[in-house]
Order: structure tokens, then sequence, then C-alpha cells
């Protein structure tokens, strides 16, 4: 299916344990030792077709970087995602005590407010090249929102599974697209075996089981802006949450290739994973020294989008962060809600579970002095608060009700602030 138009920039899927090239095809596994398949690429071809000043002239979305991402022609869904802030988070860098910290803000991408439609901007434009017309996935919420949004924009048919206890704003958030929703019994480990049964019976591309190599290099995409957005510099230190263990991977690949594309001076990054202490097979694997993780058989946590027990990635982000010279860390329910205040409270960002982890891992690497704070660390937050309401509503209870008189409001002001506002659990 390689076409002039790639120009040879893509020498198609490599196997990640033996190296066997395989072509571009719906596949994620090789044949000989089943390990995963990643996108290969000729950088040098790309280094004669795209410059960097090329990029000036290119809308601000991840589609500005399309000769680094593994399409044959133009893209065809997800025209808009990416190009998200990278906010210079003073407050919460002088809360944490640190001088130069940044927030990768994909909280707010378009349309689904999750960097998931990164990856699936990829995995359905890929889908539609090799002729798919029924598309799906296995989620644990985020990935679901994205496939079922921009699969209608596509006019694709999606069946898209779930565990059965997932946030209400996430099931909700996926069938208004029209999607068939299919709610499983079971862990998200379950789900994802039951997809991969689904993709050989049915011949569907599901975008995280056989489209996974596409899918996943949509998330280099989140590495580049961060290094345009820091005017071309590498960060020191990046801390990334953790579920399938992919995207802190794919960050760190697309600093690679900036670097050998000589866009970039070749600085070494840290690499720092955060998951939650209810399910944590990656975190536990680096603590450890370990080389590969442990599954968790029942994660048990709020922060339910990262709550993947065998994550398919976490042989190579473990590794990845213990080669980097980085470390990682867990939180616990009550570390994420505060997170989840911390960075609403400093910074105005509203960020689901998975960024409350993230700013929580990200505090306690700092007390632990492993993250320095004379240097610029960027942080990413990658899903929407407003999907994950529910861990909030207790801070509801210390909302003041009044009678419509100012003499009640003078109370509010003057009166008592213990009385009117509880303190939270997490003032910061
Ligand atoms: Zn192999």
């Amino acid at each position: 299916m390689t076409t002039a138009s790639t120009g040879n920039r893509i020498l198609g899927l490599a196997c990640r344990s033996c190296g066997k090239l395989y072509p571009l095809q719906a596949n994620n596994f090789c044949t000989e030792d089943f390990g995963p398949l990643e996108v290969s690429y000729d950088y040098e071809v790309i280094a004669k077709q795209l410059r960097k000043e090329d990029l000036q002239k290119r809308p601000w979305n991840m589609w500005r970087y399309r000769e680094l991402l593994p399409l044959d022609g133009e893209p065809t869904v997800g025209l808009h995602v990416g190009g998200t802030p990278l906010v210079h988070a003073r407050r919460l860098g002088a809360a944490l005590g640190v001088k130069q910290l940044y927030v990768k803000n994909d909280a707010v991408n378009f349309p689904t407010l999750s960097f998931k439609d990164r990856v699936v901007a990829v995995a359905l434009s890929k889908a539609k090249e090799l002729g798919f017309t029924t598309v799906g996935c296995a989620s644990t919420g985020n990935l679901a929102n994205s496939v079922a949004a921009n699969a209608a924009s596509a006019g694709l048919e999606t069946f898209i599974l779930v565990p059965h206890d997932l946030e209400k704003a996430k099931l909700l958030g996926t069938s208004v697209y029209g999607s068939n929703l299919v709610k499983v019994k079971g862990t998200y480990d379950q789900v994802n075996r039951l997809c991969t049964q689904i993709a050989f019976k049915y011949g569907w591309g599901l975008v995280n089981i056989n489209l996974r190599p596409f899918y996943a290099e949509g998330s280099k995409s989140m590495g580049y802006e961060i290094a345009e957005q820091l005017d071309w510099k590498l960060p020191k230190h990046v801390v990334c949450p953790m579920a399938g263990g992919s995207l802190i991977g794919k960050i760190s690949k697309a600093f690679k290739e900036l670097t050998s594309l000589g866009w970039v001076n070749n600085t070494p990054t840290k690499f720092y994973g955060a998951q939650a202490s209810g399910c944590a097979p990656i975190t536990t694997a680096v603590k450890q020294g370990k080389d590969s993780h442990k599954p968790v058989k029942t994660p048990n946590t709020i922060a339910k989008s990262l709550a993947i027990g065998d994550p398919a990635d976490g042989y190579f982000a473990a590794k990845l962060i213990t080669n980097s010279g980085g470390w990682a860390e867990d939180a616990t329910d009550e570390e994420i809600i505060e997170g989840m205040q911390l960075l609403s409270q400093t910074e105005g960002i509203f960020a689901e579970t998975a960024g409350g982890v993230t700013v929580a891992v990200a505090r306690k690497l700092i007390e632990q002095k492993r993250l320095p704070v004379d240097e610029p660390i960027v942080i990413c937050i990658t899903g929407n608060g407003l999907k994950t309401q529910d861990v909030l509503e207790q801070m509801l209870e210390s909302v003041p009700l009044i009678g419509p008189t100012l003499n009640e409001f003078d109370q509010v002001v003057t009166g008592p602030r213990e009385t009117v506002r509880k303190p939270s659990t997490a003032t910061v």
C-alpha cells in the first residue's frame, strides 16, 4: 500500500524484539516471536522532504509534522487535533518550589478533550487508507470518546468495548456519537483480550489492537509540540502518566527524531512515569529495578483511565525511565484528588483524575529531590476533569447557600470562614 507519496520515508513495521520488517498493514505483532511492531522511518528521506522552516506556513495542529507520521496520503480524520497549549505554570511552580514548570495541556484537545484524539486521528486516517469501514477499540474511557467522535465525523461504523464500571460522563461521551457501545463485566485487560478476538473474527480495524502500531505514533505529536513550544529545546525532565505505557515512549521517540533531524540539540531528557497506587505495575517494576512488570489483576483506583493492570508497553516504559535516569512514583486516591485541586487552584486547569496522578507524582518526586527544582520540567496533562467529576462531589458540601439578600451575602464575606467554606482535604 506504500505509494509514491510516502517517498520511501517509511520502511515498514519493525518488530521491537527481533527487528524483522513487515509491510504497512493492520498487524501489531511479529509472527516469529510475538514482539510488538513499530513504524520504522528513513530519517534521511524525511530530512529532504521536511525542513523546520516549512512548519511556519502550516496550521498549528498535529498534522504540521505529518511527514513524521505513518500515513501514505493526506490525513482524512481528526484534521484539527493537537496544537494544545504549553502553559508556563508559574503559580503551580511556586507552590512546588520549581522555577520553570510547564504544563502540556491536552485536557483541551479537540474534539474530545484528551490526548487520545492524537492517536485516533492517525489510526482512523490509516484505517481509511487500509479500507476499513468498521472500527473500534478497547478503552478505559478517553479512547472510547475519541474513537466515537472522530469515527462519526468520518462516517465510519464503530464498536467500542469498555469495562462496565466506567465514569458515566465517559459512557455518555461515547454513546452520544451514535457508536455501538458495549459494557463488559470485567477488567480492562479482559476487554482488551476480547477485542483481539473480535479483530480476528470480524476483520475490523480496532485502533489499539491491530492498528496499534499506527495509533501509537500519534502520541509523538505531543513531543514535537513540546519541543517547538520550548523554542526547539528539549526539556530536561518530563513527567508523564502511564496506563498502557505507550505515551512516555512516544514522547521520547519524538525527541530522538527531532535530534536526528538536527532540529534540536542532543540534550538528554529524563523521563518520569506516574501511576495510581491502586494500579501501579510499571512504577513498581521501576522501583524494584525489574525488567518486566507483574500484572495487577484487579486494579482499584479512582484514576480509571490509568487502570490497565497488564500494560502492553510496560516493559519498554520501565526500561526507558530507568535508562534515561528518571524515576517512577504512584499516588493514592487522596493524593490524586489533592493533585487535581492543586492544578485547578494554581493554574485554572481542570484535569481528570489521571492529571491528578501526574501532579501528585511530580510533587512527590520534587519532595524526594529526584526532580531538581532549578531545571525545566514539563508535566503532561492528558484528560479533562469534566469527565471525572464524581470524585470531587464532596467539595460541593461546603458551598454556602443564602437567600437573595445583601445581608446574607455580607455574612458569607465577613462571617467565620470555617462555617461557610470548610477547608477541603487538599487546601494548597
Ligand atoms: Zn520479532
